[in-house]
């Protein structure tokens, strides 16, 4: 497919006079990284048609582009059930080309779209916590996590945290699958009630890392592993490894350095992972 490019030398990020054909440029060259995160997953993008400091928008749901792309109808009654899946790189390149700036995915994949299979506990500090104490909150999840026998890959968000992700065999409902999250938010809660809370309310999260578990029901989404953000820094949601957790600031990689990694593919074996919640 020839993508062509309208308004290339559009600037998308001010302070680092990035334009829409370096974000472009960055998705053409990214694809192939992440492709396999996002392929065949509903996704939700966030748009700046007037660069990140201009309006920008979340959308969920497709209209005119529709010829371009795969959509998915939930529910043959509800207009506001149809959402949008990739399948190959082009398609990635193609909704930069839109003007995507952050692609969102959800957790299950279109060929078992009931029964999730990427589980996000998003590690959100409050303004007071320290990176230290972020790290060791990391830590203490994949504790948990390795006590369980789970095998789980980190993130940086990009932004001010880490995501941990616990890739899954298809098996139990979004029910089954949430709710186990959420036990998993609460043991931590309780082991440790000073430092984290498993409650999305403000009030209770100041001083807090908030172990926000809720990504993981039906219709919730997770920025995609390799997407920019739609942040100044131009950074990107990049997974490291387990090493690479005391090194790396949640904000640190970016649109220029993701692609000077020694670590190429700190992900090795996600999907060849064989672990599933018994029902
Ligand atoms: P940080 O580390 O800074 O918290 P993050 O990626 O964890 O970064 P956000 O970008 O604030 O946090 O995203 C919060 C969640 O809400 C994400 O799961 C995202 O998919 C979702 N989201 C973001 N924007 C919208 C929106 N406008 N409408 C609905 N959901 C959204
Ligand atoms: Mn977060």
């Amino acid at each position: 497919m020839d993508i062509q490019i309208t308004n290339p030398n559009k600037i998308i990020y001010p302070k680092e006079k990035l334009t829409k054909l370096d974000v472009v440029k960055y998705y053409a060259k990214i694809a192939k990284y992440m492709l396999p995160y996002i392929k065949n997953r509903p996704i939700s993008v966030i748009r700046c048609h007037e660069g990140i400091n201009g309006e920008c928008f979340f959308k969920k749901h497709p209209n005119l582009e529709k010829k371009f792309i795969k959509t998915i109808k939930l529910d043959s009654e509800n207009k506001d059930s149809e959402y949008f899946y990739l399948t190959k790189e082009d398609d990635i390149i193609y909704q930069a080309q839109m003007g995507t700036i952050e692609f969102h995915v959800w957790s299950s994949n279109i060929k078992h779209i009931q029964k999730p299979d990427i589980m996000t506990f998003d590690l959100d500090p409050d303004k007071e916590i320290s990176i230290d104490e972020l790290r060791k909150g990391v830590k203490d999840l994949k504790n948990i996590l390795d006590n369980l026998k789970l095998k789980s890959f980190l993130k940086t968000s990009g932004g001010k945290g880490y995501h941990i992700l616990v890739p899954f065999k298809p098996k139990a409902s979004f029910e089954k699958f949430s709710e186990f999250s959420k036990q998993i938010a609460i043991l931590l809660e309780e082991t440790f009630p000073t430092l984290y809370t498993s409650n999305s309310r403000k009030a209770v999260r100041k001083h807090k890392i908030f172990i926000d578990w809720q990504r993981n029901s039906k219709g919730a989404t997770c920025i995609a592993p390799y997407s920019l953000r739609a942040r100044n820094g131009a950074t990107v949601s990049a997974p490291i490894s387990w090493a690479e957790l005391d090194k790396i600031q949640p904000n640190e990689i970016d649109i220029f350095s993701i692609f000077k990694r020694k670590n190429k593919n700190p992900w090795k074996n996600f999907f060849d992972i064989d672990q599933e919640i018994i029902r």
